[in-house]
């Protein structure tokens, strides 16, 4: 073994003890290609997660409320300049059956995703909360809908919102104009999540990896603000393109790349909540479990109607698009069991939360 494989497993080693590096350190591991090296780096850090969590993985069940968006991101499918694409809304009916449908399965969180949708005003949301909340009490409500104002932040928590994923997708100012039109605002983004912080909701941030103009130095600038952030959550997942997209000529992210940063996030938070992402299934056919073997702890299987799988397409060749819910839960928990892991259906909450 030469000299700097033995150089950067000791860094591994020094991660785990520390929960932190260097810039210079993490930048190296990030970009490594080295699979002695690599596998190691997962190795260790799927260690360091069954300290918090065993071989638990949580699942979500994903619901996907609506593909209408008023932003404009120059990577997503479902922006508002997409003309292709046929849009969708679910009803309050339709994601009510959803949750009656996923919690027969055993679901014990729903998370409710969709573009900037204005036609879902905050007392529409509200009441849609708390009908999941009244009607399963003992269930957790993630959302994911992208900006709001604190007052709408804290009506939908009062409502019973527990969790709220917002990715700030880069913490490098310049690079996040590279990915989105002058209407949208770098500050605003992380602002919102100081304010769900504030709130009391369990937060997820998190980004891309790979995206147009994204280098390694972001990915630890990332790093950094995840370490002001301290998020319940970090969710990331391969840059992929989409065809009708201002960036359909860029390449997807890097698998290895990918699950450097996985194994290192959670190295560096050793207490995250951590999705193995269906970007991450698209990207390669075992993209979920090798997450999984790297230090990911949840999955987020989609509970939508698979009437509208399809059309809430943020990238090109989306997986698990034409299976209904139960098929893509029992596949989804195979593969984790195959890799040595198994599904849990409690609510999952972040290593030690209190109930609210
Ligand atoms: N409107 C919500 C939900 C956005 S979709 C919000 O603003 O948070 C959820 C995530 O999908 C985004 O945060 C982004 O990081 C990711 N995403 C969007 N387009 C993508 C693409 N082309 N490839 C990979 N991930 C993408």
């Amino acid at each position: 073994m030469n000299i700097d494989k033995k150089q950067m497993m000791h860094w591994v080693q020094q991660i785990e003890k520390n929960s932190n590096a260097n810039d210079h350190i993490l930048e190296e591991l990030i970009a490594c290609k080295d699979q002695e090296v690599a596998l190691y780096l997962y190795n260790i850090a799927a260690e360091a997660r069954k300290k918090y969590y065993g071989r638990d993985v949580y699942v979500r069940g994903l619901i996907e409320i609506s593909n209408y968006c008023k932003n404009d991101c120059y990577y997503c499918g479902i922006r508002r300049s997409n003309k292709q694409l046929k849009r969708y809304r679910l009803t309050l009916e339709e994601i009510l059956k959803c949750c009656k449908d996923g919690y027969t399965l055993g679901f014990r969180t729903f998370v409710l995703q969709g573009g900037e949708d204005t036609f879902y005003s905050d007392e529409i949301l509200c009441g849609l909360i708390s009908s999941i909340k009244t009607a399963y009490s003992d269930c957790a409500v993630t959302l994911s809908l992208g900006e709001k104002s604190f007052d709408s932040y804290q009506a939908y928590f009062r409502a019973g919102a527990d969790r709220y994923l917002l990715r700030h997708e880069t913490a490098n100012e310049e690079h996040y104009k590279k990915l989105h039109p002058d209407s949208m605002s770098f500050k605003k983004r992380k602002q919102c999540l100081w304010d769900l912080k504030k709130i009391g909701y369990q937060v997820g941030a998190g980004c891309m990896i790979g995206s147009p103009g994204q280098n390694t130095k972001n990915l630890v600038e990332d790093i950094r603000f995840l370490q002001k952030l301290k998020p319940s959550m970090i969710g990331v997942g391969p840059f992929l393109p989409h065809e009708d997209t201002p960036f359909h000529i860029y390449p997807k992210g890097d698998l290895t790349e990918c699950l450097n940063m996985i194994a290192l996030l959670r190295l560096l938070f050793p207490y995250v909540l951590l999705p193995s992402t269906t970007a991450l299934g698209t990207l390669h056919p075992q993209g979920r479990e090798l997450g999984i073997q790297a230090g990911a702890n949840v999955v987020m299987p989609n509970l939508s109607p698979t009437s509208v799988r399809k059309l809430y397409a943020l990238y090109d060749d989306k997986i698990c698009t034409g299976e209904e819910a139960a098929e893509c839960k029992d596949s989804l928990e195979k593969r984790i069991e195959s890799v040595g892991y198994r599904v849990v259906t409690s609510r999952g909450d972040v290593y030690g939360f209190h109930k609210k």
